[in-house]
């Protein structure tokens, strides 16, 4: 399937539609020569009409002269398409589908309800989007349908009374018609269902990119902050939330001694170290390049706490191929107050405790949380680290 504009975005392209259609006219003509000699034989469809004169009238000549209409059109598509354009081209299409069926209807005036066939093209021209299209099919309908009825293109003079049974052959021989048609038509609509799925799945994957850091898979900065705020609109004095901030301690020497690309293996260690100790419904981010944060939802100062040296004992306990000597983390930690609705100043509360878990010693997460003052008002203070509790 191909954009017909920038604006619209066709079903089918015009020139793909026509090929489904040229395709469509050859099964067409085909069947209608099985029947029409299934009629020949089996009946005697024009009893005023000899054998040797209803094989010429009725099948030879028509089919012949249908045949080369429809190599015609094929010969326009292939070799006048990018000549003329595929507008031009399309109503010449048009132009060639009446004159074959009007061509079919001359034949058969015999036949009172052949004249519907003259709808066919109206229905292909509804596929197009361009409404031009569809003025021409029907302009050309009526025109061509007119200009049988008033004589002015030819007929065969054969008006014979046919019996049920012809007519049922003839009935049966249009459902066969329409039937493949409208196989043409749903290959068009899953055509059209299996693009639409694609669209859909780039843009998921698309979704997927921007929202994830390439190299580790964990969330971005920006998601980060939007799965943040996301939580921080549900959190309530029921519905605890908790933040964790994780900085790889001496990750500059880590690089130096054992190179970039072990310094990327280190990181990759962390965040699968990271992913084993959260639940599902926490959220783990890239926030920096060996910086992570942690969102955890539901979860208050003591559950955090727990999860925060999880991590960090499995990090220290952790050793990666390359790297001699420990491999360490710092974590700082914080429960928000449910009032706390600012994710930005949230992470310099949460920064200062990762702060402080460096500047006396590293390898330890320091907590911090709010407690409410002699003025009743909360404010935030680091009040311990690494399971070393001192009260506030
Ligand atoms: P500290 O213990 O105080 O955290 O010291 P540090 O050396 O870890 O200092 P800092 O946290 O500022 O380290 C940042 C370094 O991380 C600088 C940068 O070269 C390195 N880094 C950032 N992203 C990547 C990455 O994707 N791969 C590698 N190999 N290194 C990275
Ligand atoms: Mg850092
Ligand atoms: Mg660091």
């Amino acid at each position: 399937m191909k954009t017909m504009t920038n604006r619209k975005i066709a079903y089918v392209s015009i020139t793909e539609w026509n090929k489904k259609v040229m395709r469509w006219i050859w099964i067409s003509i085909a069947l209608v020569l099985v029947i029409q000699v299934l009629l020949f034989i089996f009946y005697q469809p024009v009893p005023g009409c000899s054998r040797e004169e209803y094989w010429q009238t009725f099948i030879v000549r028509p089919s012949i002269m249908i045949v080369l209409e429809a190599v015609c059109m094929e010969l326009i598509f292939r070799f006048l398409g990018n000549l003329l354009g595929e507008r031009v081209v399309t109503v010449l299409f048009i132009l060639m589908q009446f004159v074959l069926l009007g061509t079919v209807v001359a034949v058969h005036s015999s036949v009172s309800y052949m004249c519907m066939i003259l709808t066919y093209p109206v229905i292909f021209a509804n596929v197009y989007r361009e409404k031009f299209f569809r003025y021409v099919a029907f302009a050309m309908c009526i025109f061509v349908y007119a200009s049988i009825t008033y004589g002015l293109i030819p007929s065969t003079e054969f008006q014979p009374d046919n019996s049920r049974e012809v007519y049922l052959v003839i009935f049966v021989g249009f459902t066969l018609v329409a039937f493949s048609f409208s196989k043409v038509l749903t290959s068009v609509v899953v055509n059209f269902e299996q693009e639409n799925q694609k669209i859909h799945e780039e843009k998921e994957k698309i979704l997927e990119i921007a929202q994830r850091d390439s190299m580790t898979g964990l969330y971005n900065h920006k998601m980060f902050y939007d799965k943040l705020n996301e939580q921080l609109q549900k959190c309530n004095e029921e519905y605890h939330l908790s933040l964790i901030i994780i900085d790889i301690d001496n990750f500059k020497k880590i690089n130096d001694t054992f190179g970039h690309a072990i310094g990327d293996n280190v990181i990759l260690k962390i965040v699968s170290l990271i992913q084993e100790n959260i639940e599902e419904e926490d959220i783990a981010a890239r926030y920096g390049g060996e910086e992570f944060g942690l969102i955890l939802a539901g979860k208050g100062e003591m559950e955090a706490y727990t999860v925060a040296e999880r991590i960090r004992r499995a990090v220290e306990e952790t050793s990666v191929e390359g790297v001699t000597g420990k491999i360490t983390i710092s974590l700082g930690m914080i429960e928000v107050h449910p009032k706390d609705k600012n994710g930005i100043l949230l992470f310099k509360e949460v920064d200062e405790a990762l702060y402080e878990a460096k500047q006396t010693g590293k390898n330890k997460t320091v907590c911090r949380g709010w407690r409410k003052g002699k003025d009743n008002e909360y404010a935030y203070c680091n009040f311990g680290s690494s399971g070393i509790k001192k009260d506030v």
